[in-house]
């Protein structure tokens, strides 16, 4: 079965009385190549993660290669669609749940035991930073976090400091993993089409993190608190986040060879560890 022709996409949906759910992100891939390239990405060996299988044209080429497959999706109306879809597939298994909910800590556990797991998807785009932030936040012990966003949204995941799309997603990003552009893939390349060009975005997860800083907690602190307000300086935005005179904080940032009229949106995570751990030290907890 070809579920990458708009042919087959629209003999499904006549089947099934399938409609596409806009507010569900369901933009369907039609490319082959795109597949491929998402599934030889996530360097499967083992287990694979899918989140939003849809009809699950990335599912089966995802099966082909993997020793086993969970897909979540949410829809339930897709759960008796992919039983057509997959039935030669005996080694899927879908969940229905929330890929914004689902415990996938205790899922790698009970499904993948013994099994390099990678993620792979092309997510619903009305929940895109929210899931990554959550794949990557939950430390998941998986190899590479593979998905299809939005442009935009890949630009900001590898933004350098100092770039207009460099921000917070972009130090919780690439303090955990590596990321970078896999492929550019045209709207015309989904149905429906969607406004905006995607990308496939490889995240391969790191063992220690990309920097050393003594309190990770305090670290995204100070990098939320620098990227709160963009037009402020970095000095303006932590003295609205931290109880520490605005005379002393200046100097503590000069410790820490950052300049106090420096945009938050300049310092690359060297600099925000260094000013993290000189902070540390004020707050007493060393
Ligand atoms: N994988 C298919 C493909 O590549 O053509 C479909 C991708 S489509 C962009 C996103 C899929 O995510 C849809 O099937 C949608 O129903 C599903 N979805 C939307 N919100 C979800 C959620 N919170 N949890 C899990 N799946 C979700």
């Amino acid at each position: 079965m070809d579920l990458t022709s708009p042919k087959t996409i629209r003999e499904i949906q006549s089947r099934f009385g399938f409609t596409f759910k806009k507010g569900l992100g369901q933009n369907f891939l039609t490319s082959r190549d795109v597949l491929v390239k998402i599934a030889d990405a996530a360097e499967i060996d083992g287990g694979v993660i899918e989140i939003g299988p849809g009809f699950g044209v990335l599912t089966r080429e995802l099966c082909e290669r993997a020793e086993k497959v969970v897909a979540v999706e949410l829809d339930e109306r897709l759960i008796e669609v992919l039983g057509f879809t997959l039935a030669d597939c005996p080694n899927v298994k879908i969940i229905r749940a929330d890929a914004m909910k689902i415990d996938f800590k205790a899922l790698i556990a009970e499904e993948f035991a013994g099994m390099n797991v990678s993620v792979a998807a092309n997510l619903p785009y009305y929940i895109t930073t929210p899931i990554i932030t959550r794949l990557i936040e939950d430390r998941l012990d998986v190899k590479n976090i593979v998905v299809m966003v939005q442009k935009e949204v890949a630009d900001r995941l590898c933004a350098k400091a100092g770039t207009k799309d460099y921000g917070a997603i972009s130090v919780l990003c690439q303090y955990f993993t590596k990321p970078e552009i896999a492929a550019i893939v045209p709207s015309d390349l989904f149905v429906p089409r969607p406004k905006v060009d995607s990308a496939v975005v490889k995240m391969r997860v790191l063992e220690d993190a990309s920097v050393k800083t003594k309190d990770e907690k305090l670290f995204f602190r100070i990098v939320k608190a620098a990227f709160s307000q963009r037009r402020k300086t970095l000095l303006n935005c932590l003295s609205s986040a931290f109880p520490i005179e605005k005379d002393e904080l200046a100097r503590l940032m000069e410790n820490a060879g950052i300049s106090p009229r420096r945009r938050g949106e300049t310092l690359n995570l060297n600099e925000f560890a260094l000013l993290s751990d000189t902070i540390l030290k004020r707050l007493g907890r060393e």
